[in-house]
């Protein structure tokens, strides 16, 4: 058996145009675009290269885009002064803060200054409580978790009653994810179990999973025999294995390979996701879906 590809890289594309098409009524009905902005501390380049790309999506969806780009050296009153101007400013809906932050500024207080009807990321511990109450009180699922979730409807895949196993534990990813699955309603509604590292006998646990969701970044942590036959694998792990020329650039390229052993899991799965192409695009997709909701909490209209 060859399992179905749930590929991240088509599903992008189906959201943003959706989201472009919406952007485009809203404007035309409201006069109004969502407005996201971006600060930047200093020049990390792995820092540049994400902004850069969510910079491109936003101005690829119609989103008003602000770089604010901030000296390496500003203090933390400035940077929370700032964050409390865009708080303020009725044209952006969501801000986001790229990490890391430099050492000498207090990155928890900085992204609890966010205001949590901006926080897109859904990191805010007042948007860690709404998802927790689930139902209407959610307003900004966190990406990567809401990105899964919405390949799973798409890939057609049954989650009431489903067994649901979650690899990890951690705040942005494990947690999240298990959470929203188990909740009352529509793509959730699962029976679901977390494993870590304090797990006796991760093997039984994953084997009896509908749908396994590894993140733990650790290459290969999922063996074939793990999986149920037919099974749903959602691979989050993102891990730099070694380097390879790009055949399209000529250049020195980063070789990925995540969690699950992926050539094997695809001849017992039911549908996989690979890495690169599965997951990962769909973090800055759903950062655009968050901030269109953010403006359409703004007009009453989410
Ligand atoms: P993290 O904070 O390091 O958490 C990893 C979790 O996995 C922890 O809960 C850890 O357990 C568990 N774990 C690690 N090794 C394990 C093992 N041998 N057996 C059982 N559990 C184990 O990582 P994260 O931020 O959630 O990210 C996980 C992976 O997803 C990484 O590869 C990351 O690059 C990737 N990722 C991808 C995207 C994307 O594609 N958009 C977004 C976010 C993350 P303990 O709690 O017991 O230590």
């Amino acid at each position: 058996m060859t399992a179905k590809l749930i590929l991240g890289t088509e599903i992008r594309e189906q959201i943003l145009e959706e989201i472009t098409a919406e952007v485009k009524e809203l404007k035309e009905e409201y006069g109004k675009v969502p407005g996201l902005v971006t600060i930047l501390v200093g020049e990390n380049p792995a820092s540049i290269s994400y902004v850069t790309l969510k910079i491109q999506t936003a101005h690829r969806v119609g989103f008003k885009e602000v770089q604010d780009s901030q000296p390496v050296d500003i203090s933390e009153a400035d940077l929370l002064a700032l964050i409390d101007k865009y708080n303020k400013d009725d044209s952006i809906n969501g801000i986001l803060v790229q990490l890391p932050i430099p050492k000498h500024i207090n990155e928890k207080k900085v992204l609890n200054a966010i205001d949590p009807d901006k926080d897109v990321d859904g990191f805010h511990p007042v948007n860690v409580g709404r998802l927790m109450i689930g139902g209407s009180e959610v307003k900004f699922p966190p990406c990567t978790p809401a990105g899964i979730q919405e390949m799973i409807v798409r890939a057609g895949v049954e989650t009431k009653g489903a067994e649901v196993v979650v690899v990890g534990r951690s705040n942005i990813v494990g947690k999240p994810i298990a959470n929203m699955m188990l909740q009352k309603g529509p793509g959730a509604n699962a029976t679901v179990t977390i494993v870590h590292t304090g797990t006796k006998n991760m093997e039984a646990h994953c084997k009896r999973a509908d749908i396994l969701i590894v993140a733990a970044g650790v290459p290969g942590l999922v063996k074939p025999e793990w999986i149920k036959p037919g099974a749903c694998v959602i691979d989050v792990g993102v891990n730099r294995v070694g380097e390879k020329i790009s055949e399209k650039t000529g250049k020195k390229v980063a070789i990925l390979k995540g969690d699950v052993d992926f050539d094997a899991a695809k001849e017992i799965a039911g549908s996989i996701t690979p890495v690169p192409g599965g997951v990962g695009p769909m973090t800055i997709t759903m950062l655009m879906k968050n901030t269109l909701k953010s403006m359409k909490f703004q007009l009453g209209i989410a």
